[in-house]
């Protein structure tokens, strides 16, 4: 079993925080979704897997026309074996939904809609340079309801530098009353080469930001909500089965510019460029990587920290008996420092030091 990626590079105006590869160019969008069709195809000789999850993300999948994405899943349904149960997610910002296209990308088989709400505070919204406002968020998740997806995602973004505990409380408020059955949650970070940066936007306290994630944290889990992986939380059976196949090492097939696919110990490498993507040269322009045994066992640490199961020690001791000794020693000492901790055979990191994360995987990378 196997998943496949679609990559919609294509955004109508820049957020000030992304540092995501996107291009605004929309009149290279027509043709790049010819270049999807015949990339499927393409890999379709090559990538046998039965497919379990498809996820369109971006960029921003919401920007193509109903016909594109009807035109773009007929193909991956007639080449490829699509199983019967296939979670298939959309990406969606909320200005670009109507009732209309929800309805038809539903009945085109897509069953998992996550919106990119950020934020209910149009100041915020401002702020990050979002297209959407408050009155568009409410109505977008109103609206995918009435289409009838059950399987909502919405995404939050805090750790907001101009906001406080207080603003966060009431933001965190409305979306708990949305009552949707998945949220991804993720800290601002102000990344090289984003107006954020270039505006010299300064960063949020540490004291600030942890006090934010705890109440994230304690929110989510007094709604009854599963805090899954570092910044995904779910109601019981809603995790996203897609991103859960990637953190498990799962093959994956990641069609469009600049996606990349997993197999066999492999990653393989489209280019980023849309323009160069559009010549479709599939073979040509790859970029294959072959991961040796140090770059594997490293992927398990930096995957397995990061979700809720942890890492299986005795996996890493019979698979990799050469790091095991190093390995051992890390844990020992972050657990030492409270920050992990043992739970039958697996390695696990407390919830509230899961804020800390990049920092103690760093530790146990083998260089
Ligand atoms: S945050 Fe999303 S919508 Fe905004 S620029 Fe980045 S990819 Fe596009």
């Amino acid at each position: 079993m196997a998943g496949m990626y679609i990559h919609i590079p294509f955004c109508f105006s820049r957020c000030n925080y992304c540092d995501y590869y996107k291009t605004t160019d929309l009149y290279l969008k027509k043709k790049y979704v010819e270049s999807l069709i015949s990339e499927i195809k393409y890999r379709s000789e090559q990538f046998k897997y039965p497919i379990e999850t498809i996820f369109f993300g971006g960029g921003t999948p919401s920007l193509l026309e109903i016909y594109e994405v009807e035109k773009i899943l007929s193909t991956i349904y007639n080449i490829f074996e699509v199983i019967p149960q296939a979670e298939v997610t959309f990406e969606c910002n909320p200005d670009d939904l109507s009732i209309e296209y929800l309805t038809n990308i539903r009945s085109f088989g897509i069953n998992r809609i996550s919106i990119g709400i950020q934020s209910f505070s149009d100041n915020d919204l401002q702020i990050m340079g979002r297209r959407h406002n408050v009155k568009q968020a409410y109505k977008s998740i109103e609206m995918a309801f009435n289409a009838g997806f059950q399987n909502i995602s919405a995404d939050i973004i805090y750790g907001l530098p101009w906001n406080n505990i207080k603003l966060f409380k009431e933001n965190l408020k409305q979306f708990i009353s949305l009552k949707l059955p998945h949220f991804s949650a993720y800290h601002l970070e102000i990344e090289t080469g984003t107006n954020f940066f270039n505006n010299k936007m300064k960063k949020i306290d540490d004291s600030e930001s942890f006090e934010q994630y705890m109440l994230l944290c304690d929110t989510m889990q007094n709604i009854g909500m599963q805090h899954y992986e570092v910044s995904n939380y779910c109601m019981v059976g809603y995790f996203s089965r897609h991103n859960f196949a990637y953190w498990q090492r799962k093959p994956y097939l990641g069609i469009g510019a600049g996606a990349h696919s997993f197999h066999e110990n492999c990653r393989f490498f489209n280019p980023k460029d849309v323009a160069l993507y559009n010549m479709q040269n599939f073979d040509e322009i790859i970029e294959e990587e072959v991961l040796n045994k140090k770059e594997i066992y490293n992927e398990h640490i930096l995957l397995g920290l990061r979700i809720y199961e942890g890492v299986n020690i005795n996996f890493i001791k019979n698979k990799f008996t050469e790091f095991y000794r190093n390995f051992n020693d890390t844990a020992k000492k972050w657990i030492n420092k409270n920050v992990l901790f043992v739970e039958g055979d697996w390695l696990k990191c407390f919830e509230k030091q899961w804020i800390i994360i990049d920092r103690v995987i760093e530790d146990f990378i083998e260089l």
